[in-house]
């Protein structure tokens, strides 16, 4: 038996120093993923570092109209969170659309996003994977591959990000306060998470032992318009096929501004920046938004198995544009 250490800390910056100082320390939030890693044995750290009981665990109000999630909010707290439903209706619904009622009880907005990837090799320790353990090999290339990549992945790695909240921050273009040795950082969500490349071990660009604080939302009418659709195998307890969250401000029909971010395509959530360029200033229309898909998946690269995304995101995009932009409508009238 492996011996591990648990310290529950009592302030972010000792928290912080113990795990910069360990290599193969972790912090501990909600544990729902971590907790099955050690069990599955695909991570053996020397020392956990209980974050869960640090005071990160309030929604504020920022001064110039923004949110602030503290990082230990439970995904239950930020899905019914009245200001989140109100002024950002694509992060409540994303949130409520992963997992389960209890595991969101359980599960924090910091954990939420540094949770690993769910392909089932890197969850086997008993089969090559880059990601686990560099050099190894990607099992996940030629094998099973229906929740695979189909932009940016790299000949190492072919998984995705499974978070949905991750999509819905990347599409309100959230900023990540995150604390180090030295001190604190902001950085915007697209740039919490990075493409495998040749380092498929490395989610994020967080350093080791830097520490999620909280996650700030901008104060921006774009977000007040917006939703999250979850294409999935079953209706509940099931991470994306694929996922879009979108944002529209119209101006009569013309396409004033959009943000647009998908799940499942990638090793992090994809903005999809072509699409939203080819839409503003345009008329809206479902077809404009299914055409705006098709220029930024021209990027795209399938197989037999992952050919299936490519249709089913850009009709999701459609989807989901097309409801905002009925809501739009209906409120104005
Ligand atoms: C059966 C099942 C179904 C699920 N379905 C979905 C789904 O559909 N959609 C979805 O999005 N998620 C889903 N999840 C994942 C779940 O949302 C995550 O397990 C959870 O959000 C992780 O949060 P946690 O607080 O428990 O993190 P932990 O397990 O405590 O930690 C996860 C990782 O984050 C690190 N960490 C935690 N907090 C911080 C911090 N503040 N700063 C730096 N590092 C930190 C830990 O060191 C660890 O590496 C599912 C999980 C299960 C078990
Ligand atoms: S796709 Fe990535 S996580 Fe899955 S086996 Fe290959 S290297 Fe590992």
């Amino acid at each position: 038996m492996r011996e591990l250490a648990y310290h529950r800390a009592t302030d972010a910056a000792e928290a912080v120093a113990l795990v910069t100082a360990n290599p193969s320390a972790r912090f501990l939030a909600g544990g729902s993923n971590l907790v099955d890693h050690l069990k599955l044995g695909i991570t053996e750290p020397e020392l956990l570092v209980d974050v869960s009981r640090l005071p990160l665990d309030r929604v504020e109000d920022l001064p110039d109209g923004g949110l602030r999630i503290g990082a230990n909010v439970r995904n239950s707290d930020l899905g019914a969170h009245p200001r989140v439903r109100t002024d950002y209706p694509v992060v409540a619904e994303a949130v409520l659309a992963g997992a389960s009622p209890q595991i969101r009880h359980q599960a924090t907005t910091g954990g939420n996003l540094l949770q690993r990837t769910r392909c089932v090799y890197f969850q086997d320790a008993s089969t090559p994977c880059n990601k686990r353990e560099p050099g190894s090999g990607c099992s996940a290339i030629g094998g099973y591959g229906r929740y695979n990549a189909v932009l940016g992945a790299s000949p190492d790695c072919v998984t995705t990000h499974p978070s949905d909240l991750a999509v819905a921050l990347a599409a309100v273009d959230a900023r990540v306060v995150v604390l180090g040795t030295d001190g604190e950082r902001r950085l915007p969500m697209s740039e919490l998470h990075r493409l495998p490349g040749d380092e498929p071990q490395r989610d994020t660009t967080l350093a080791h032992g830097e520490l999620i604080t909280a996650v700030e939302l901008p104060a921006d009418p774009v977000v007040q318009v917006s939703g999250y659709h979850k294409a999935r195998d079953r209706a509940s307890f099931a991470f994306a096929l694929v996922s879009v969250a979108a944002c529209l401000d119209l101006d009569g029909d013309t396409v004033r501004d959009v943000r647009i971010a998908w799940g499942g395509v990638a090793h992090k959530p994809w903005r999809a920046t072509r699409a939203e360029e080819a839409l503003r200033g345009t008329r809206f229309s479902e077809d404009a938004a299914r055409d705006a898909a098709t220029l930024e998946l021209e990027a795209a690269e399938t197989d037999e198995e992952t050919a299936y995304k490519v249709p089913m995101v850009r009709n999701a995009t459609a989807l989901v544009l097309g409801r905002l932009a009925r809501a739009t409508t209906e409120g104005a009238a």
